[in-house]
């Protein structure tokens, strides 16, 4: 089996690196080695943000590779096991026998005016938005008109993105075993020229969505996950479920619901 670690650099991240390397070197006698470029496994050591970054690193290579994600900070959605658990953590790449679980991907398509086309993945989620006056924009689902929409932008997120960006803008928390995307509103007006459903939807897996940038203003931003383009020439860009999936090593089970109770209420709610 071959791992790779991919870390932050905060300190404590290079030392969990550090410990894991050497761990792994004593105990796996040659069963385990490093590979940076074609690994089977792949150690995140930080926070959510750095596994938001390995996973763009080896986005070409999702088949065959499983991600772990180590958190050096907070509690993580990706990132959740401890850097206190590393020797347990071990033991369990050593005793692996392929156990994984997968989450949904966002895919997307941005055509800019110029007749260019690019093609993204996102993890946690993407977004159209302004950066100083209101984002003004067409929407349509599976090609018939939806709604106009005007404001500061839009985020479609992942079920697993869905406790990110778009949990602050009011988008519901969704479970990671539904294959579904979710648009949600950054600050919409809603008058009689322009007018939203106001609510955040869930969408299926066949759906897709078109979001047309109306304006050529010249701070239209597209952003996904830890990555943007800013561009005054975005024409439309178009989502749907992926048909990747981004794969975990499970070597425990982590009641979803717990983790977020974990994150978002704490001892202290109850
Ligand atoms: P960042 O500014 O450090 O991230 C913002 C926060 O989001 C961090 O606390 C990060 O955790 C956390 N986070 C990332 N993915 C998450 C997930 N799936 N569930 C819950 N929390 C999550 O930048 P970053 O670390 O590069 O992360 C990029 C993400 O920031 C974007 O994908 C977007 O979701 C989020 N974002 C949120 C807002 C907002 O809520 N208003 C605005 C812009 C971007 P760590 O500290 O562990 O990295
Ligand atoms: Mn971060």
């Amino acid at each position: 089996m071959k791992v790779a670690i991919y870390n932050n650099n905060v300190s404590r991240s290079v030392a969990v690196a550090k410990q894991i390397r050497s761990l792994l070197k004593q105990k796996s006698a040659g069963q385990i080695t490093f590979d940076a470029d074609y690994p089977d496994i792949v150690l995140s050591i930080g926070g959510d943000g750095t596994l938001l970054s390995a996973f763009h690193h080896y986005r070409k290579q999702l088949a065959s590779i499983r991600f772990i994600g180590i958190h050096t900070g907070h509690l993580g959605f990706y990132a959740d096991w401890q850097h206190t658990e590393i020797p347990a953590l071990v033991d369990s790449l050593l005793a692996d026998n392929g156990e994984e679980v997968d989450y949904p991907l966002l895919a997307g398509r941005i055509h800019f005016r110029d007749g260019r086309e690019k093609r993204v993945l996102a993890l946690n989620e993407a977004v159209i938005k302004r950066q100083l006056g209101t984002l003004s924009a067409a929407v349509y689902i599976n090609g018939q008109l939806f709604e106009r929409f005007r404001g500061d932008g839009l985020v479609v997120s992942t079920p697993t993105g869905s406790t990110a960006y778009n949990k602050s803008v009011g988008g519901a928390v969704v479970h990671p075993t539904l294959e579904t995307m979710q648009m949600a509103e950054i600050a919409s007006i809603n008058n009689r020229v322009f007018r939203t459903l106001g609510s955040p939807i869930v969408l299926s897996k066949d759906d897709t969505v078109r979001v047309v940038n109306d304006s050529r203003a010249r701070d239209v931003s597209f952003h996904y996950d830890n990555l943007n383009i800013l561009s005054h020439d975005i024409a439309w860009m178009e989502f749907k479920v992926a048909p990747q999936k981004i794969q975990f090593a499970q070597y425990r089970h982590m009641n979803f619901w717990k983790r977020i109770e974990m994150s978002f209420i704490g001892p202290e709610g109850n």
